[in-house]
């Protein structure tokens, strides 16, 4: 029996589990997949190895500290600095980000989209910011302190805290902050959101699972929108394609987890 778990705090929420496990179920692999809550990052890696893990996943707000932890770092994670999926290797730790790719397919409904706001500057800002940027899309990011912004600012994307920011057109607003995921906060304070909301053609906000404060005001007007569910799919399928170690397409992966959300 291969194990799985993902980390983060808070995890309770976390479909994780459920998908994995589905995708395990249905293709006759025998693995298990669990979930931890973790407070202190800096343990992670002693768990995963307590554990007897094969894999996991990684989320908010340990994905720094996951980059860090790992004996190796492969593919976009090493420009994000930032990991989301472990794979056990020969006894090594792997790193890698499925959030990055997972988010630019997600966004595929909205269409072309030429420049982007990120509202939030952690582990998932950066995979995105990132992403974005590779796929020739101009990101600016908005963060209520200064605090994260020093990885932006070195990457030479234009970084903004609520006290500078003036407002610009863009072609999507993306939530990457944890604000509303187990509050009843907004991302940004209600008159700057109102002033964006006119200034933008559709939202994304990329927690899942619940209605946010965020995006009730975004229901409010005409924007076509979406929550995380679509990156969480998209993110998960790769995680899994990962864990199997490209033993089954991405297709027979893809079916019993998207039918694993119908659960
Ligand atoms: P991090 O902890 O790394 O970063 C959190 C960010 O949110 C920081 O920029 C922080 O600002 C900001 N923030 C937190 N609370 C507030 C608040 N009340 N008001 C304004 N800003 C706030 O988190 P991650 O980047 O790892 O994850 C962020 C979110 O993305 C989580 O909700 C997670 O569940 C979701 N997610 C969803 C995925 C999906 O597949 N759908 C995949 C990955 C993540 P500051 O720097 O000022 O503290």
């Amino acid at each position: 029996m291969n194990l799985y778990s993902i980390f983060g705090d808070p995890i309770s929420h976390s479909r994780s589990p459920l998908m994995h496990n589905t995708v395990f179920k249905t293709l006759g692999f025998r693995g298990c997949y669990t979930r931890t809550q973790l407070s202190d990052g800096n343990r992670l890696r002693e768990l995963f190895f307590a554990k007897g893990l094969s894999g996991a996943n990684v989320t908010v707000p340990h994905k720094e500290i996951a980059y860090a932890l790992c004996d190796e770092v492969r593919g976009i994670a090493k420009k994000i600095q930032a990991v989301n999926t472990l794979v056990l290797e020969n006894g090594r730790l792997i790193g890698y980000n499925t959030d990055a790719d997972g988010f630019m397919s997600a966004i595929q409904s909205f269409g072309t989209i030429k420049n982007a706001l990120i509202l939030g500057a952690g582990g998932t800002a950066r995979a995105l910011s990132i992403a974005l940027r590779d796929g020739g899309i101009t990101a600016t990011i908005l963060n209520r302190s200064s605090g994260r912004l020093a990885y932006f600012i070195h990457e030479a994307f234009p970084t903004y805290t609520w006290d500078n920011f003036t407002v610009d057109s863009y072609d999507l607003i993306i939530n990457t902050t944890s604000a509303g995921l187990s509050d009843n906060e907004l991302p940004i304070p209600q008159l700057l959101l109102n002033d964006l909301l006119t200034h933008t053609k559709g939202v994304i906000d990329v927690i899942y699972g619940k209605e946010t404060p965020f995006l009730r005001e975004v229901k409010r007007t005409a924007l076509p929108y979406k929550d995380g569910s679509d990156m969480l799919l998209e993110q998960g399928i790769l995680a899994s394609a990962l864990f199997l170690g490209g033993t089954y397409t991405i297709d027979a992966i893809k079916v019993p987890m998207k039918y694993s959300f119908l659960l």
